[in-house]
């Protein structure tokens, strides 16, 4: 899955085990698909923890009661 805010996507490259036999992997963002208030609207998107953290998109108040 690709953030939404940033475009950070997967990424691939090699697993190197210690008798260096190279297998491929892939390193994921992590991406959370949350409401989120972004440009001024509420949106669910599918944003990463560190455009979260940064404070690119806000949370929508919980209502309580
Ligand atoms: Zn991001």
């Amino acid at each position: 899955m690709k953030c939404e805010i940033c475009g950070k996507s997967p990424k691939t490259g090699n697993n190197v085990s210690h008798s260096n036999v190279k297998t491929k992997r892939t390193w994921k963002p992590n991406v959370q698909k949350l409401l989120v208030e972004y440009q001024g609207k509420i949106k669910r998107l599918a944003i990463c923890t560190q455009c979260l953290k940064s404070g690119k998109v806000k949370r929508p108040q919980k209502v309580s009661e």
